[in-house]
């Protein structure tokens, strides 16, 4: 399984084919991945036999991995402790790191989805809908939650999806 540093040098890897993450936070996370292709192509330049290699990428990636939190469901890039969702809505927005437990990804600008995390929303989703079929008409107040985890669970999935695909243009 990779380390703390093993799945984002995987998800740089899959920014370099194009393979884009999903999410508040995307942007970004890409924006980084772009500073680091720049300080690979200013490493190749100054040194013409260095190449791309998992050495160097490790080593950029390193430096910002420990703001970087590995959830199931997204990452977490927590850089910014009045913007996490999690702190707000726990009431500590001074924290020094987010408290997972309580993570909302599908609404913190922190957040990140990579197609690795697809799975969990699409699960996500098929089991509120199974869940939604079989609640009684009277349940008002927990239809309309789940539903609105319903269509967040989708939205996520279809925004994972978009991301993949949009750069995968023919060459
Ligand atoms: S809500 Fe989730 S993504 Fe946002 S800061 Fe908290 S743990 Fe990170």
């Amino acid at each position: 399984m990779p380390g703390p540093v093993g799945r984002p040098r995987r998800e740089f890897r899959n920014y370099q084919q194009g393979i884009l993450p999903a999410g508040p936070g995307a942007r970004n996370l890409t924006e980084f991945f772009a500073s680091i292709d720049e300080k690979l192509d200013a490493t190749a330049a100054t040194a013409p036999k260095t190449q791309r290699s998992d050495r160097n990428v490790l080593n950029l990636l390193t430096k910002r991995a420990r703001v970087l939190y590995l959830g199931p469901a997204n990452y977490c890039r927590f850089t910014d402790p009045s913007r996490a969702l999690c702190l707000k809505l726990a009431g500590t927005p001074t924290a020094d790191r987010p408290l997972v437990g309580m993570c909302d990804s599908a609404r913190c600008p922190q957040a990140i989805h990579h197609p690795c995390h697809r799975p969990v929303w699409s699960e996500h989703a098929e089991s509120t809908e199974i869940f939604l079929g079989q609640l009684g008409t009277t349940r008002k107040t927990e239809r309309t939650r789940l539903q609105a985890d319903y269509y967040r669970a989708l939205r996520v999935v279809a925004e994972i999806d978009a991301a993949t695909t949009t750069d995968e243009e023919p060459t």
